[in-house]
């Protein structure tokens, strides 16, 4: 399996100088395993470069695109990808059911004629939209994808991509589940623990002892106090207590602020490590995701 990021940046594309060396595109990564038809998830504005580069891949047709969530940072890419435009390809677009409106139709919004000149009846490719919940799916020959909600304003999932025994998480936009009725009388408030608890449990499970687990860790510890808590991003020191409970080899920090420079990103990684680290417990590598940077499982 190879990991591809093309996309690392949330909320909205940052790019400039500061931002350079980690890159400033919203969300988009590939994921290849050899023989298997393309996975692309997330088609932030990364997905561009990366449409690109599959023309250049004449093996390539059959593309599985799976979307997190439907928020402008992790769609915006999608008018701009050109095998959408191309007979050739054959394009399965995924992504969580939505309570008012389905994949097909927030998708074909975007790109109705106020916002875009091509509209989604014109384009080339055999394309497909499926809504999906927690389930698993089978890609190509042998590979795993499986799905599980996330904790964000808008219904989100997280993918488990597995195949020969490697396995890769993908969790973006997610905050820890919280006590929604901490407030309210005695027995509705440990209701309400409970609820939170098994559902962060459930996540542990989830990702229990992945290879990867790249996950929304968008916040410093600091950052995340009241004002941010239920915007749906974590802080570092949560995603890495999550990382660690469930025992995954190794941690990718991801969706990155759109604010936050190299130099930032890279101090924000080593206090981490400061506040992480430690000499009792079995302690996760964690990298900061970049744009054109590969994983090889
Ligand atoms: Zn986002
Ligand atoms: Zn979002």
């Amino acid at each position: 399996m190879e990991i591809k990021f093309w996309g690392v940046r949330g909320s909205i594309p940052s790019p400039g100088p500061n931002t350079a060396q980690f890159g400033g595109n919203t969300p988009c990564v590939e994921v290849i395993n050899e023989g298997e038809p393309l996975i692309i998830l997330d088609a932030g504005t990364g997905i561009r470069k990366l449409g690109m580069d599959i023309l250049k891949r004449p093996d390539i047709k059959d593309i599985h695109l799976f979307f997190s969530h439907t928020h402008w940072d992790h769609i915006q890419g999608l008018p701009f990808f050109t095998p959408l435009l191309i007979p050739k390809y054959d394009i399965t677009l995924y992504g969580p059911v939505h309570y008012s409106k389905n994949l097909e139709q927030i998708l074909s919004q975007q790109m109705e004629y106020t916002y875009f000149p091509v509209r989604v009846e014109e384009l080339a490719a055999k394309i497909s939209f499926n809504d999906i919940i927690e389930q698993e799916i089978t890609i190509g020959e042998d590979v795993k994808v499986t799905t599980k909600f996330v904790n964000h304003p808008v219904v989100c999932l997280s993918y488990k991509i597995e195949k020969d025994g490697k396995s890769f998480v993908y969790m973006t936009d997610h905050e820890p589940y919280r006590n929604l009725f901490a407030d309210a009388d005695e027995l509705s408030c440990e209701e309400g623990r409970q609820v939170a608890k098994d559902q962060n449990e459930a996540l542990v499970e989830f990702v229990r002892g992945v290879d990867i687990f790249c996950v929304d860790a968008q916040y410093t510890a600091e950052e995340y106090d009241p004002s941010r808590i239920g915007w749906g991003h974590s802080s570092t020191i949560a995603s890495y207590d999550l990382a660690r409970e469930a025992g995954v080899k190794e941690m990718i920090i991801f969706h990155h602020d759109p604010d936050r420079s190299d130099s930032d990103l890279q101090k924000m990684l080593s206090n981490l490590h400061d506040i992480s680290w430690s000499p009792d417990q079995d302690n996760v590598p964690v990298r900061l995701a970049r744009e054109q940077f590969n994983i090889h499982l």
